[in-house]
């Protein structure tokens, strides 16, 4: 019996098929011919250990796994997602997304030329870290700003600035892990620092940072704000003010790092009090380190606001250049502080502020909408109160009242299995499973996605 595999037809006899053909139009004949070969190969494998194959003679069968394959190599590794797990700041999903001012802002600069360090009045080189000065000024009370590219990095260039082998005072219970292994002795010690521990765990008092203060080697008092745990019972701390009467009567600089970034009024945000990048200013901090992606709602960058004599230090440490920011995060970040001009407008536009803003009644209208939609397609699916937070290690314990989808597998399968699915396909979907249920939390899905997610959830349920 003559071997089947003398079936496959060769290479070029394949390309020459129409089916092939189309194919080299699209993609390149490398790409083609290197995929083809190994589906053939793979075939003379299968065939080798018995198994039954039909059509072999046929180009379409080697064709169509040849474009799968090449599909596959387009998906981008970093590609978009819909959140609806009710995290607002998800920092594994890309923390906040952003404004399409702050879009159409990167596209123009990215597309093209820019005064990115060029000064256009005088014809002659400029600087980079011109660019949000005033608007952060404006903004935020500080007499000068510095844009690093995460507030991690603004600590470490504060540090390295002010305290390169020098001590540097902070409360035992702000000797915290801030996310991601980011823990603040580390962060102190890699930046040239000395920690010197003040107070105890629950408990630090004026007279803790006094005696530390009076070693003589202390030149900032490093003020950590706990966001990403709340410390209750029998505890006391020493308020950004005192510390900065402190600093001032030991002439030592006081730096907040306050990490949040919050712009706005919290209350207008329906969450309960916490401090603004303003307060720390004017509570007398001479420099206080936020982040541009947490409540600020822009691109991942680190704010450093302060006193301009110290700005103008950092600025000129060597370090500052590699920790320099890209033009497309310098016009994200300029164009969504614009929107805090008008704090009503920037909490309608800035999706951070937005989803976080809405009330569990709008959440509530868009969901019954959607289980409408779904059950005309005879999608079990019911609509349930939730609760989402505001995430990126801000505002523990805040709870924000949503409302969610909770969609049923198809029969047979599992809850688990659906979330796969959704997560697998084009955009992909987060949400979570709670018993057999795949729960989505539509806070944080933008309305402009509804469609796509309806879209995703007939193809993970195979409804067509
Ligand atoms: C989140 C946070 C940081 C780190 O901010 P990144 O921009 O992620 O580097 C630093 N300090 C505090 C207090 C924070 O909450």
């Amino acid at each position: 019996m003559p071997d089947v595999r003398s079936q496959i037809p060769g290479v070029d006899q394949l390309l020459l098929a129409p089916v092939f053909r189309r194919l080299l139009d699209r993609y390149p004949r490398a790409r083609v011919v290197g995929h083809l070969r190994d589906v053939m190969d793979d075939t003379r494998l299968r065939l080798g250990r018995g198994e039954e194959l039909d059509d072999l003679a046929a180009p379409i069968r080697y064709a169509r796994e040849v474009e799968r394959a090449l599909r596959r190599e387009e998906i981008p590794s970093l590609r978009q997602v819909i959140n609806a797990t009710g995290v607002v700041l998800h920092t594994n999903l890309g923390r906040a997304p952003l404004a399409w001012e702050a879009v159409e802002a990167m596209r123009r600069v990215a597309l093209g030329y820019s005064n990115l360090e060029y000064d256009l009045a005088e014809g002659r080189r400029g600087s980079r870290y011109t660019h949000c000065v005033s608007l952060l000024a404006e903004l935020t009370g500080a007499e000068d700003a510095l844009v690093v590219n995460n507030a991690a990095a603004g600590l470490v260039l504060a540090l390295n600035t002010l305290a390169q082998d020098r001590g540097v005072a902070v409360s035992r219970g702000e000797l915290i892990e801030i996310g991601g292994g980011f823990r603040i002795p580390e962060i102190l010690s890699r930046s040239g620092a000395q920690l010197r521990e003040v107070g105890t765990t629950n408990k630090t008092r004026l007279a803790d940072y006094l005696e530390a203060a009076e070693q003589g080697d202390v030149d900032v008092l490093l003020k950590v704000h706990r966001s990403n745990f709340r410390m209750t019972g029998f505890t006391e701390e020493v308020e950004v003010a005192t510390l900065a009467g402190l600093a001032a009567e030991r002439r030592v600089h006081l730096v907040y790092d306050l990490g949040t970034g919050l712009l706005v009024d919290p209350e207008s945000l329906g969450l309960p009090h916490e401090p603004r990048v303003s307060e720390g200013i004017a509570l007398g901090a001479h420099v206080v380190v936020v982040s541009g992606d947490k409540l600020l709602g822009g691109p991942q960058a680190g704010i450093v606001v302060g006193r301009t004599e110290l700005i103008e230090r950092m600025r000129r440490n060597p370090l500052c250049r590699a920790l320099r920011v890209d033009k497309a995060t310098i016009a994200a970040l300029e164009a969504t502080l614009r929107l805090y001009r008008d704090p009503e407008r920037a909490i309608r536009e800035i999706p951070v502020l937005r989803a976080i803003a809405a009330t569990p009644q709008e959440v509530e209208a868009r969901v019954r909408a959607l289980v409408e939609r779904l059950r005309e397609r005879g999608v079990t699916v019911d609509e349930a109160r939730g609760v989402s937070v505001v995430g990126g290690g801000t505002y523990p314990g805040a709870e924000l009242p949503t409302w969610t989808l909770r969609v049923a597998p198809v029969e047979g399968t599992s809850a688990e299995a659906l979330a796969r699915a959704m997560r697998m396909g084009d955009p992909a979907v987060v949400g979570r499973v709670e018993g057999d249920r795949l729960v989505l939390d539509l806070r944080t899905v933008d309305p402009m996605d509804e469609t796509p997610l309806l879209r995703r959830l007939r193809e993970a349920l195979a409804i067509g």
